[in-house]
């Protein structure tokens, strides 16, 4: 292990190996992933494959990691923001970057050892997690919303680990016909859903670290699926009940169309 990681070596003697060969797919650059991908630069990972079709606007650089004001008048794309960054910190790395609709580009991703979605539609993660239950890959999610409650903003957000074989977002409760057709019935009508950098900085950093877990194994836990839900106004993350609750087998993704985990 080289001394740009001996602080992270606890991971274990074949830790940085592991992370190096690591092919990681983010989808979504935005303020949930643009801390992701920071993060996976500093911790080592070898190889990142990132999809967005957006550029940076204004209105993005309240959260967006690595995006300068220079980035808005040059209507950067957030790949390349990310991927500038990645590169920067990890020169070594390789970086693949998709600047379209992660469907039209959907192959790359059989490539990952682990997909991270950070999307912010629930009718986006069910069809991700559709093809990437396919690939047999695990798919970290992660997500915030502001509510009213007693009139007041309440912001929460999840960090969601869907794992081949194990419950899935319907069975952890996480999507349901009902929250799909409400956000069918608003789509458009409540512009962009409220987003703050520092609980992005939360919830990528959780995700992150199940990634880290998964790939080098360092608290010899073996998950099923994890379901995580972040109280952003007392600053609190609580292991949701609905884990405990889901199915122990999905039985909304028919046996062949799903394996073992691969890890
Ligand atoms: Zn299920």
């Amino acid at each position: 292990m080289t001394d740009q990681y001996t602080r992270q070596s606890f991971l274990g003697a074949k830790s940085g190996e592991l992370l190096q060969n690591a092919t990681i797919a983010i989808v979504g650059l935005g303020g949930g992933g643009s801390h992701v991908a920071q993060q996976l630069a500093h911790i080592g990972i070898g190889r990142v494959l990132l999809f967005d079709p957006d550029s940076l606007e204004l209105s993005n650089l309240n959260r967006l990691i690595g995006g300068t004001a220079a980035d808005v008048g040059a209507r950067t794309e957030k790949v390349e923001i990310a991927r500038r960054m990645f590169v920067a910190i990890n020169p070594a790395a390789e970086v693949h970057t998709y600047a379209v609709q992660w469907q039209l580009a959907a192959d790359a991703l059989r490539e990952a050892d682990v997909v991270i979605s950070c999307l912010d539609s629930y009718a986006a993660r069910q069809d991700l997690e559709v093809s990437v239950r396919r690939f047999l890959t695990p798919l970290i999610d992660i997500g915030m919303d502001v509510h009213l409650v007693n009139e007041q903003p309440h912001m929460t957000g999840q960090v969601i680990l869907s794992v081949p074989g194990g419950p899935c977002f319907r069975c952890l409760g996480f999507l349901t016909d009902e929250n799909l057709r409400q956000e069918a019935e608003l789509y458009g009508a409540a512009g962009g859903r409220p987003q703050v950098v520092w609980s992005n900085g939360v919830l990528a950093s959780v995700a992150v670290g199940l990634l880290v877990e998964l790939l080098t194994g360092w608290q010899r836990r073996h998950f099923r699926a994890e379901y995580l839900h972040f109280d952003a106004n007392e600053h609190v993350i609580t292991r949701s009940p609905r884990l405990e609750y889901a199915p122990k087998h999905c039985a909304h993704f028919a046996a062949d169309f799903v394996g073992e985990p691969v890890l």
